[in-house]
């Protein structure tokens, strides 16, 4: 039987945002394989495994690696943020994976940090929605303002990924110029800092405001569509029902 790996995506950080089947995968595996930091956030969870790290900007040698693993006959699994196919080494392994045709590959899906942030922002994503990564290590900065301008203007409700790293401090602002070429400055925005992890922060502000706020590279960023409202502290995006008034309600009975 050809060999397997698993690429599994294990949520925002904590271990109840993981889905059974992820932990089950990692229980049955005896190498697992990440990020330096999401290795050490599994810690002592899985005592007894082959645990290797590569550091960022290192995904290739990641991808690798668990290749070379299997082939030695191990049970590897990758493990990754989030979704391990958004914004993750999904589709990298599938690239490199190429090479190796006996060994097959089976993505693991997991908690996104737009689901997870959304939840703790209430529900801003309740209508068609676009995610866009304000990276642009792999993609040119051209093509990230383009499908800015081209999500203000479908209206939709946008999440925004790697809103700011070190060397780009200023890309969360310089997105919030874009959308505001045709988003007006009091649309309803909020942003989710350590999903799952010590030190959550969440926050709702105008797009105006948004502008001016500190993001890092643990925060993702929501930006409501025309409807969305900020209710009782919650940031809302309508599905579009036609509720009744509280206030009639209590009038007809
Ligand atoms: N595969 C990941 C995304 C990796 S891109 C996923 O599906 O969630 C990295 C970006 O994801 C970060 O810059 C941030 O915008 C977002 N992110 C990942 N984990 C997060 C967390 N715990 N809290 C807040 N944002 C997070």
């Amino acid at each position: 039987m050809a060999n397997r790996i698993y690429i599994v995506g294990m949520g925002p950080g904590s271990e109840e945002m993981m889905t059974q089947e992820a932990l089950h995968i990692l229980g049955q595996s005896e190498v697992i394989v990440g990020y330096t930091l999401y290795i050490k956030l599994l810690g002592g969870r899985f005592p007894g495994k082959k645990l290797l790290s590569t550091p960022m900007h290192q995904e290739e040698e990641r991808c690798r690696l668990c290749f070379e693993e299997s082939e030695k006959g191990k049970k590897v699994a990758l493990v990754c943020s989030g979704d391990a196919g958004i914004y993750g080494m999904a589709s990298l392994m599938y690239e490199i994976g190429k090479a190796y045709p006996d060994i097959e590959l089976q993505v693991i899906a997991g908690i996104t940090a737009a689901s997870s942030g959304a939840a703790l922002l209430g529900a801003p994503l309740n209508h068609d929605f676009c995610v866009i990564s304000l990276s642009d290590l792999l993609t040119p900065w051209e093509r990230i303002e383009k499908r800015l301008h081209a999500a203000a203007i479908g209206d939709f409700a946008i999440v925004l990924y790697n809103p700011s790293s070190h060397k780009r401090k200023d890309y969360l602002m310089r997105a919030c110029d874009i959308l505001l070429c045709s988003i007006e400055d009091g649309r309803s925005c909020g942003y989710v800092e350590n999903i799952g992890r010590d030190g959550t922060k969440v926050e709702t502000c105008t797009l105006k405001e948004l502008r001016g706020r500190k993001a890092n590279m643990f925060t993702t960023v929501f930006i409501g569509n025309s409807g969305t409202e900020i209710i009782n502290g919650r940031l809302i995006t309508k599905r579009g029902y036609q509720i009744e008034k509280s206030t009639d309600i209590c009038r007809d009975n």
